[in-house]
């Protein structure tokens, strides 16, 4: 592998009360909300909420897709300023082009990276290795089942050898044996890459089984409710003892946070800031 990695140094990332708000009818929606969150370099963060509490709209901001938002961003302490080769982002759907093979869409990860093409030919063959698509670097997205596209989807999000992958809902459009298979292989590729991974979920065992910490954001306006370091060693076992007892916790955490205040909009005029 070409790369140096030193995993300990690189990849941290720094929220610092950001806070965003959309403006839809010209009534102010507040969709996150004061929130400030530090991960070290090569962390697993997961961050647990339900449907509609602004967990995409934290990614995006991450990511430096919207930049339309109070506080700040930072990553390695610079301040994210737009998208960049040292974030990947894996979205629920694949997003792969029907007509370009496995390898073409991998490829694509690397189009504006400033690496040799035999550099590039080598991170192209590790990555389709690494998430376990050997054989089918030749064939079409049609020709791959759910879970090889989003396998494929995550071999192109780490093909540029980023410090931060970024994953929103990954295994949300699968059945449940193939998500269960995808987040063990989720950990293994982790553990191989020493990256820092922050993943949105609205499943609570897929949060608890692969952070190493996890987030709830309460919804309306998305907030941080609790945060909890899972203990458990890896490589995890789903039957873990302490992996129950958070899972009981950040359980008991998400059913009181259902009690929060109901959507509160103001006029785009009275919320300007
Ligand atoms: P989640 O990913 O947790 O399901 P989102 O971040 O997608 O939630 O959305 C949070 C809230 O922000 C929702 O109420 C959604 O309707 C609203 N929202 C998201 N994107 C936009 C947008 N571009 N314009 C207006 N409202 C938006
Ligand atoms: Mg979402």
């Amino acid at each position: 592998m070409p790369a140096q990695r030193s995993a300990s140094t690189r990849g941290q990332l720094a929220v610092r009360d950001v806070s965003k708000s959309f403006t839809v009818n010209g009534a102010r929606i507040d969709v996150l909300r004061d929130v400030s969150l530090e991960v070290a370099a090569g962390e697993f963060v997961a961050i647990l909420g339900p449907s509609g509490c602004g967990k995409s709209t934290l990614l995006r901001l991450i990511s430096g897709l919207d930049r339309d938002y109070r506080g700040s961003i930072s990553q390695d302490g610079e301040a994210i300023t737009g998208t960049g080769l040292d974030r990947g982002i894996v979205f629920q759907e694949p997003r792969l082009f029907p007509w370009a093979t496995v390898w073409q869409n991998v490829a694509l990860g690397l189009k504006n990276a400033p690496m040799s093409e035999s550099a590039k030919r080598d991170s192209i063959t590790a990555h389709i290795a690494l998430v376990g698509l050997d054989g089918f670097a030749q064939a079409y997205p049609h020709q791959l089942s759910g879970g090889m596209a989003q396998r494929a989807a995550i071999a192109r999000g780490l093909v540029n050898r980023p410090r931060v992958l970024l994953l929103d809902e990954p295994f949300g459009a699968l059945d449940a044996l193939t998500r269960a298979r995808l987040q063990i292989e989720l950990q293994q590729i982790w553990a191989h890459e020493k990256i820092t991974m922050i993943l949105v979920t609205h499943d609570v065992d897929e949060a608890v089984f692969l952070g190493d910490r996890v987030v709830v954001l309460a919804p309306r306006p998305g907030r941080i409710s609790d945060i909890f370091d899972i203990p458990a060693p890896r490589p995890r076992t789903r039957g873990d003892d302490s992996l129950i007892r958070v899972r009981k916790a950040v359980l008991r955490t998400l059913e009181s946070d259902d009690t929060s205040e109901p959507i509160r909009t103001a006029t785009a005029a009275e919320g300007a800031a």
